[in-house]
């Protein structure tokens, strides 16, 4: 029995040494080493075929934004990882903040990138574009009566206004710009707002969020363009559309998943290179396509799917805003009463 107990715990820790040994906990030796947010689903071929085009080796490993930036920020220099890939530049920000990511200059990289959707001191880069903006009820909202974010504050929405927690990064994200375009007070008066509008409690991300419109619990939100997409493709007929908001003012409020170089990184050179070819366009559409988002590129197309959402203007500002305010806004949205 003893000795039965014995032999699991041998072949457990057997077991758990093999499974760091995999992941990262050994110097990479020559393949390219990836910490990443992003779903195996979608980056795994994405992997596969850059070693089947260059030979590069890639180890990867995924797990929370957070959870990644304070890995990097623990493991220091011996740290094995070249890339830190993830969504939101509110993630990006902080891990340039902590000194994790290094500046990267490529001309391929400047050129491909628009200068909005990458970090003014080159330490990340915008891979994919994903807009967050109003999603309303088709059966109980006319498109007419929406135009923008801060509207979303007025009277008429009283008891019918849907939001996910403020806790989430693509809301202290969509904040931080609106501090940056209106101001703090009016910002805070918006969302003070938006809390005195809710119909419910919050969600904890946007495709319950989305049900509940759907269920006829609320008539608006605001969510991700992606989980809207996987939604109608899940279910065409659900009685919920996509409006483009600020299209009479500054534009949709847009954010990034991006990469950046490590501070430590062992392979910088392999590393440059495989930010590059992830703007190439093949790389560009499989990514896009592959999560319903748009090519950070803009000589690559989006999908046939995602293009006819339709057009619109999106922000101007560089990302890096969601960074730069992400403190404040947390704050405003403590103050006016958003959890
Ligand atoms: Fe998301």
């Amino acid at each position: 029995m003893i000795a039965g107990v014995r032999l699991v715990s041998a072949v457990t820790l057997w077991l758990a040494a093999m499974m760091l040994t995999a992941c990262s906990d050994k110097p990479a030796g020559d393949a390219l080493v990836i910490y990443t947010s992003r779903g195996d689903e979608l980056i795994k071929p994405l992997f596969d075929q850059y070693t089947a085009e260059t030979g590069v080796e890639i180890r990867y490993t995924t797990d929370a934004d957070a959870a990644l930036i304070t890995r990097l920020d623990a493991e220091g220099a011996a740290s094995p990882a070249d890339l830190l890939m993830t969504v939101d530049a509110g993630n990006l920000w902080l891990a340039a903040e902590k000194n994790l990511l290094q500046p990267v200059k490529s001309q391929a990289l400047e050129t491909a990138v628009p200068a909005n959707l990458r970090d003014p001191q080159d330490r990340w880069f915008g891979v994919t574009v994903r807009a967050r903006t109003i999603v309303y009820s088709s059966d109980r909202v006319n498109p007419e009566t929406l135009s923008s974010y801060a509207a979303l504050a007025e009277p008429q929405w009283k008891g019918r206004l849907c939001l996910r927690t403020s806790k989430k990064v693509y809301n202290q994200s969509l904040v931080a710009t609106m501090i940056e375009r209106l101001g703090a007070e009016q910002t805070e008066q918006i969302v003070k707002g938006w809390v005195d509008n809710l119909a419910t409690d919050v969600f904890s991300n946007d495709n319950s969020l989305m049900q509940a419109i759907v269920a006829g619990q609320c008539d608006v939100g605001i969510v991700n363009t992606y989980y809207f997409g996987r939604l109608k493709a899940a279910s065409p007929d659900a009685p919920i559309s996509l409006f483009w908001a600020n299209q009479n003012s500054s534009g949709v409020h847009v954010n990034i998943s991006g990469v950046g170089l490590t501070t430590h990184a062992s392979h910088p050179e392999k590393a440059i290179a495989f930010m590059e070819w992830m703007l190439t366009p093949a790389a560009q559409s499989f990514l896009a396509n592959g999560n319903k988002e748009f090519p950070a590129n803009p000589t690559v197309e989006p999908s046939a799917e995602i293009a006819a959402w339709g057009e619109f203007r999106a922000d101007d500002l560089n990302v890096a805003v969601a960074g730069h305010r992400q403190a404040e806004a947390v704050m405003l949205m403590d103050r006016a009463g958003y959890r």
